[in-house]
Order: C-alpha cells, then sequence, then structure tokens
C-alpha cells in the first residue's frame, strides 16, 4: 500500500501536524483530568483551572483580558459566531444592516456574509483589493458610516498569502465605532498577535494551522462588542457559546499557539528562504507562469501560482504521484471545478485561474525536500502542457 510516509508534505496552509510537545500537553486531560469543567466537585476544577490556564495563556499573548476569549470549535465556528453574531445583534439593537468584506475571503466569512444577505435581510458589499488581493483602505473610508453591521477582512490569506493592513483598517471602523473583525486563522501562525485588540474587536483563530489539534478554535471578541450567541445552552464560555468545553485540545491550543508566537515567529526565516526558493526557481524554469498575492507583503510559508494551459486539479494529481503533496488553494474546495472567486478578484481569466498552485511550507520542511520540489515542478509542468498539445493536434 502507499502511503505519507515517504512523501513530502508542502501544504502547511491547509493543516499542520501536531507538535509532540502539545500532544504532551493535551494527554492528561483525556482520561486523569477529565472532569467537566462546570463541575462543583475537585474534577470539575481541575478541569476548569485547565481550561482557565488555557485561556489565559492565549489572553496573554494577545495583549487582551481572558474574559475577551471564547472557545469555539474550529476557525469556520469563529468566523461564522463573529460575523453572524456581531451582524444580527447590531441589526437588533441599532437597525445597522451593511456588511463589509473583501472580495478574497475565506468561505467561512463570505459564504455566512451571503447567507446573512439571503436570508436575514443584510446588503453585502464588496471592498476593493488591488491585483495582490491587498484591500485598498481608502475604499473602506469612503464607504464606512454607523448603519455598517460589521466590517471583516482577511489578515493573511490562505489561497494567495498576501498580508492585509488591517491595522489600519481597523482604525477606520473604530473612528465610525463599527466592530471590525479579522480572520488571523492563517496568520497566527508568522505574525505577531500581540496588541490585536487595540485595532480590532474580534478576531478568530483555529489550532491546527499552528501545530495544534483540529478541531478546535479560538475568539478574541473585545469587552462591549456587541454580539448575539449562536449556540445557546448551559451558558458556558460567557454565554456566548454554550457547550462542555474540549478541555484537552484547549490545553493543545493554548500550547501551541505559545510555541508558535515565540519560537514559531523567531524561526520564520527559514521559511522566507524556503518560500523564496520556490518562487524564484518556479518563475525562472517554468514559462506562463505568474506568482499570485503580493511578492513581499506575504506569508512567510506562502507560495503561490497560476499557469497558462495547465489544469490545476491535473498538476495535483501528477505531484501527488511523485511524492509532493500541495494544494490547488484552498484545502476547502478540492474537486470544485468552477475557479477560485479569490483568483477572479485579482482579475485573473477564470481559464488560468483554473491552473493554480499553492505550495506552502513549514517548521519541518528541509531545503533537500524544497530542492527535490522545485526540482520536479518544471518536468511536471512540461508533461502536461505536452499531454494537452498531443490531444489538441490529435
Ligand atoms: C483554515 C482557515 C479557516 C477555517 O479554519 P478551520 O479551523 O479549518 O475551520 C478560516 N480562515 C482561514 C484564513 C483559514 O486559513
Amino acid at each position: 500500500m502507499n502511503n505519507s510516509l515517504d512523501k513530502i508534505y508542502l501544504d502547511y496552509a491547509a493543516t499542520t501536524p501536531v507538535d509532540e510537545r502539545v500532544i504532551e500537553a493535551m494527554l492528561p486531560y483525556f482520561n486523569r483530568q477529565f472532569g467537566n469543567p462546570s463541575s462543583v466537585h475537585i474534577f470539575g476544577q481541575e478541569a476548569e483551572a485547565a481550561l482557565e490556564g488555557g485561556r489565559e495563556t492565549i489572553a496573554r499573548i494577545l495583549d487582551v483580558s481572558a474574559g475577551e476569549i471564547v472557545f469555539t470549535g474550529c476557525g469556520t465556528e469563529s468566523d461564522n459566531l463573529a460575523l453572524r453574531g456581531i451582524a444580527l445583534e447590531r441589526k437588533l439593537r441599532y437597525g445597522a444592516d451593511r456588511i463589509l468584506i473583501s472580495p478574497v475571503e475565506h468561505h467561512a466569512v463570505s459564504r455566512t456574509a451571503r447567507q446573512l444577505a439571503d436570508h436575514f435581510g443584510f446588503r453585502v458589499e464588496f471592498l476593493k483589493v488591488d491585483s495582490f488581493g491587498i484591500v485598498d483602505p481608502d475604499y473602506l473610508r469612503r464607504i464606512i458610516d454607523r448603519d455598517v453591521a460589521i466590517v471583516s477582512v482577511i489578515y493573511g490569506n490562505n489561497e494567495i498569502g498576501s498580508i492585509n493592513p488591517v491595522e489600519e483598517l481597523g482604525k477606520i471602523c473604530r473612528n465610525y465605532d463599527v466592530p471590525f473583525h479579522v480572520d488571523a486563522v492563517q496568520a497566527a501562525a508568522h505574525l505577531p498577535m500581540r496588541g490585536i485588540g487595540n485595532w480590532c474587536d474580534a478576531a478568530s483563530f483555529g489550532a491546527h494551522k499552528f501545530y495544534g489539534p483540529k478541531g478546535v478554535g479560538a475568539l478574541f471578541i473585545r469587552k462591549g462588542t456587541p454580539i448575539l450567541p449562536i449556540q445557546t445552552g448551559g451558558g458556558q464560555e460567557n454565554g456566548i457559546r454554550s457547550g462542555t468545553q474540549n478541555v484537552p485540545y484547549i490545553v493543545g491550543m493554548a500550547k501551541a499557539f505559545e510555541l508558535a508566537q515565540t519560537e514559531g515567529l523567531k524561526n520564520q526565516a527559514s521559511l522566507i528562504q524556503h518560500r523564496d526558493r520556490i518562487i524564484s526557481s518556479a518563475l525562472e524554469n517554468i514559462k506562463g507562469i505568474y506568482l499570485t498575492g503580493h511578492p513581499i507583503k506575504r506569508l512567510a510559508n506562502h507560495a503561490s501560482f497560476v499557469f497558462e494551459g495547465v489544469d490545476g486539479n491535473q498538476l495535483l494529481i501528477l505531484l501527488d504521484a511523485a511524492g509532493f503533496a500541495c494544494s490547488s488553494g484552498s484545502a476547502c474546495k478540492t474537486g470544485d471545478p468552477k475557479p477560485s472567486e479569490v483568483l477572479l478578484a485579482l482579475g485573473i481569466s477564470p481559464q488560468v485561474a483554473l491552473g493554480s498552485l499553492r505550495v506552502t511550507v513549514g517548521k519541518y520542511t528541509t531545503l533537500n525536500e524544497v530542492e527535490k520540489f522545485v526540482t520536479a515542478l518544471p518536468l511536471l509542468v512540461n508533461k502536461i502542457r505536452k499531454l494537452l498539445m498531443e490531444l489538441k493536434g490529435g
């Protein structure tokens, strides 16, 4: 049987392996200190101490207060809670019914906004981005007003790697008392998150993007921000997200976040070295290839391209067969033959957008792996193009 052991993983933007130290930290909370953090007895107290310890760790990293951290089931849930919760509450209280998002959001934000428009009476308006997918603050300045329920912008883009000027955008929103949400799920492994509360009102995180477990996330929600609970029940998480907390995963998320924001941020230089080797080698050795996203203002681990005359899915299959695990852009869309909305928003033609490739490195990527990849890629791209020519010619 074919297995993944001898393969080269270059899809860290889709998910990351869990760091051994994180697994170690989680283990006691499955069976030894297994209590329900809401219980009064000693079992509950131990679980509650672990839960609150995790909350304090994340609050300290962000330099916010512990009461401003809400644990969720994933990054997607954090995005949903922020968008739906804040938009609905602002509409109930103030009649605010406009939602401003960028055209390069993750589906967790864009599809939620679309549902709020289709079924809850909101108007969704898109901010302007340049050809690198970076949001234009001046356009936001022109269209924002107090009737906006929420503004939501992705911090580091999962598909194209571009980093948005979120601090500037947040300050514009604050002038109008309009809540500003950032999807920081992809950025949290690469950019300092300290002081985020100085310019945003809500920020989404997901542990599995920074060497933590899948299925746990967090939402920073600034004190006083209007938010309607989306999940009701026992009143956990300050009443904002009911449900018994996943204590071992929360402990793991806190540990992973701490590692990511300390040693992780210190080790960005080697990611950048790998990323730039992949980008420069691809652009040098392949014709009809374009970098997507900003050449400099991009996540340290992120290389993304489109090709003329190449089917992205076909390329992924050939890469996989050759032992390289990459992505066409977003893990959530695999098997979807439609071109990415994010790439179309950059002005890329639908035909070329179908030829996309995302290569994302991580802390376990080696130079040897990168060299193998940059040798293989031009050969595989040529192979696909040749096949296509033969099909057309025959
Ligand atoms: C992965 C990702 C999400 C979704 O997070 P999950 O934990 O996988 O649900 C949302 N936004 C961005 C930018 C992401 O990269």
